[in-house]
């Protein structure tokens, strides 16, 4: 037997999250778990309002973790994400997933995650301890500890960052892979690359190698090239149903090239 307790606050739901407890966000894949008798007997929900705001402060915008794909798409304010959540499953599961879920749904998953990772995003726990960059969160998500309360995005400049998932069942099919690139610029060259990929390993990962090779540079056509030639350096994409790690590794630079041209001239 499962037992769901809710409370009206993040603070009880923080303090409610102990030894064995889960926390069930939209539940798009914990119910998946539920029904094969694979869930923790303990889910914890709250219905605090504070877990589904959006808010802008300058150039950080927080989402609370509850907020759903849907209420992204919504928001005029958080165009630069509406790419990322538009190919986050179908109607259904953009209604009821969310960011927080997003951050811990197991691979080929997370897509969202990659692009938080790339805008080099930040994540605040219930529990009031300082906000922490999400490749921390990521790292540790096989151990989960508490219960997210927000993630602060940083406003991307206009046309530094972009999307792209790559799919064999288009609109709704899970990735082979996804990418997401954030390539701010001073002076017509890359300053601060961020190159973050999904399904290429156990959880979204960044790109270090491409990352390396972009910035400083204007991305033209020969650091394109250049990127993609080691676009899967360092990584090692599992295989599973949708790909093999070998296919995943081979078609990286294809995408990372699609992806990179497709950000030229903006
Ligand atoms: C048909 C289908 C298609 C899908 N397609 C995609 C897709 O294209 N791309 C993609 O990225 N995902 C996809 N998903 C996976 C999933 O829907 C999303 O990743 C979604 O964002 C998960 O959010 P959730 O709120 O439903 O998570 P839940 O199922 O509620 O939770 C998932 C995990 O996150 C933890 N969690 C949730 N919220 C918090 C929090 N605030 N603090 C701490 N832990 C938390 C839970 O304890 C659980 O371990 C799909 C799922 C289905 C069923």
């Amino acid at each position: 037997m499962i037992e769901v307790e809710t409370f009206p606050t993040l603070a009880e739901a923080a303090r409610a999250m102990g030894a064995g407890a889960a926390y069930l966000g939209g539940g798009t894949v914990m119910m998946r778990a539920v029904n094969a008798g694979d869930a923790p007997a303990r889910l914890v929900r709250t219905t605090d309002p504070a877990l589904t705001q959006i808010r802008a402060m300058g150039d950080t915008l927080t989402l609370g973790a509850g907020v759903t794909m849907a209420q992204i798409l919504a928001e005029r304010d958080l165009d630069f994400l509406h790419d990322v959540a538009r190919q986050i499953g179908g109607p259904q599961v953009r209604n009821m997933g969310t960011v927080g879920g997003n951050i811990f749904a197991p691979h080929p998953y997370g897509d969202f995650a990659v692009a938080l990772l790339a805008l080099g995003a930040r994540v605040a726990m219930a529990d009031g301890s300082s906000a922490r960059p999400i490749e921390d969160v990521l790292r540790e998500r096989d151990r989960p500890s508490g219960l997210i309360a927000s993630v602060e995005v940083p406003r991307p400049r206009p046309g530094a960052f972009a999307f792209r998932k790559v799919s064999r069942v288009r609109p709704k099919g899970a990735s082979i892979m996804s990418i997401a690139a954030n390539l701010p610029r001073e002076g017509g060259r890359v300053r601060g690359a961020r190159l973050a990929w999904g399904a290429m390993g156990p959880r979204p990962l960044r790109g270090a190698a491409v990352e390396r090779v972009l910035e400083g540079q204007s991305v033209d056509h020969g650091d394109i090239d250049r990127a993609a030639q080691i676009a899967a350096k360092g990584l090692e994409p599992p295989t599973d149903p949708l790909a093999s790690s070998w296919y995943r590794t081979a078609v990286a630079g294809v995408h990372l090239k699609r992806l990179l041209q497709s950000m030229e001239g903006r």
